[in-house]
């Protein structure tokens, strides 16, 4: 039942104009093209203003895996606002938050978790951080102050994230306000790409990386990492005996792990947490994104009990003066409940399985393509890396056929909520074949 707007999509893009400052987005995007005014969602379909459909590629920026307008979670949402709309977790508790952090630790590989809520990605890696710093304070190791990231890691745009995963094309102003951490090379390409021979991560593989950490290592608090998948970077996947043998050497060396898992978490690579995949268990792991299926903003901070023990009162204060206003919001913990309610009724992550199997397969049509470099996919992540930047159009072309893509650099990729049948897959990368061929003809002529 959608709600007829009152103002045309053209003049609310004019009055957008005026006021709006949108993220990650050209002035010259904005002020030249017709961008499309979303108005509603159901599925895996967004409806502009003029009530045309769109799949949503990008599962509005990764966090809607499970869809538009789902039942349950509105009915959660609408039940928990009735009830308490906000109270604090400073010195008090409420229902939602106890229950979700919960559920939380029961989904992790080994018990005695703890959670630390915030608002969104970058605040719940700060948190770590801070964290993984005042554990070393508190446990008299003070000079373990540094951190090791992987080059083109993004973690958030917040500034001490932007130190973590620095790319010179979005941060060179930054450049003097923050010290950065140290980066080491990401593992090697993993055999995911589609048409590479299938290959286990050899010594070379990791060689710089282990150059950089042994260099360090003594003054690391932690490495911190998207686990498989560098997302922001253009989907690019490495091997999981990569990330195993990171973790080995965290262990060895007594240096925390912290795994950003805000865009892998949930499914999205076919596990719960793409570092199941390694048989490793963080002691730091940092979800968003798909914590509430898209419908609040909340995140969270998942730290070991051996980790929070360093946080006593006694006999020294070394009590974690953190928090943000929002904080483990009833509301969205109640959503967040009901996400995992749902991710446990329905099988979404095997779900998420079989049809990152569906788009694998249908992948493979890009592999000989001409424009194409590279194709990839892990789970419900399918990426095609095209040998120049895709045409400034590609996204329109898309778009025009009622596909929502947002390409990376020189990848073009496909984030689509866990939920979509074999049938969206095949529509959504038919469309993106076509439209590659077709803004790879307008490159040529
Ligand atoms: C999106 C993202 C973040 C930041 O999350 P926000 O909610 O946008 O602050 C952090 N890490 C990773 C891996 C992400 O994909």
């Amino acid at each position: 039942m959608a709600q007829p707007i009152n103002q045309t999509s053209t003049s609310m893009r004019e009055l957008d104009r005026r006021h709006l400052w949108h993220p990650y987005s050209k002035h010259s995007a904005i002020h030249s093209e017709p961008f499309p005014i979303m108005t509603r969602g159901r599925g895996v379909h967004l409806y502009d203003a003029d009530d045309r459909a769109y799949i949503d590629g990008i599962s509005s920026w990764w966090c809607c895996n499970l869809g538009h307008s789902r039942p349950d979670l509105v009915t959660a949402l609408q039940r928990q606002s009735d009830q308490l709309q906000h109270s604090i977790l400073g010195n008090m508790s409420h229902p939602a938050a106890v229950h979700l952090a919960a559920r939380l630790a029961g989904i992790f590989p080994t018990a005695g978790r703890r959670v630390h809520f915030a608002s969104d990605g970058a605040s719940a890696v700060e948190a770590a951080c801070k964290i993984a710093l005042q554990y070393r304070h508190a446990i008299g190791e003070p000079h373990r102050h540094k951190f090791l990231s992987l080059k083109n890691g993004y973690h958030g745009d917040t500034l001490a994230m932007v130190s973590l995963g620095f790319i010179d094309a979005f941060h060179a102003p930054f450049e003097h306000m923050i010290p950065r951490a140290q980066q080491a090379p990401a593992p090697c390409p993993d055999a995911r790409h589609l048409g590479m021979q299938p290959h286990s991560c050899t010594a070379e593989c990791l060689a710089a990386f282990r150059e950089t950490f042994a260099a360090h290592a003594d003054e690391l608090a932690a490495v911190v990492l998207e686990p498989l998948c560098q997302g922001a970077a253009g989907m690019r996947l490495y091997h999981r005996d990569a990330l195993a043998e990171i973790a080995r050497l965290c262990v060895e060396h007594d240096v925390l792990l912290i795994a950003d898992e805000i865009a892998t978490g949930y499914g999205r690579t076919g596990r719960m947490f793409a570092f199941e995949h390694a048989g490793i268990d963080p002691d730091i792991v940092c979800l968003g994104k798909g914590l509430t299926g898209g419908y609040l903003p909340m995140s969270a901070t998942v730290v070991t009990d051996r980790i929070y023990a360093a946080f006593t009162d006694k006999p020294e204060d070394h009590t974690f003066y953190h928090g943000h206003t929002f904080a483990g919001n009833p509301i969205a913990a109640a959503t967040a409940i009901a996400v995992l309610d749902a991710y446990r009724d329905e099988d979404i992550v095997e779900r998420a399985a079989r049809a990152g199997e569906t788009l694998r397969r249908q992948l493979e049509a890009f592999v000989d393509e001409p424009g194409v470099a590279d194709v990839r996919c892990l789970g419900m992540i399918g990426a095609v890396e095209l040998k120049d930047a895709p045409s400034p159009r590609l996204p329109e072309t898309c778009m025009a056929r009622g596909l929502i893509v947002r390409p990376l650099g020189n990848v073009v990729y496909l984030m689509l909520p866990l939920v979509a049948e074999n049938k969206i897959i095949v529509e959504a990368t038919d469309i993106l074949l076509d439209g590659v061929r077709a803004c790879a003809e307008l490159g040529a002529g």
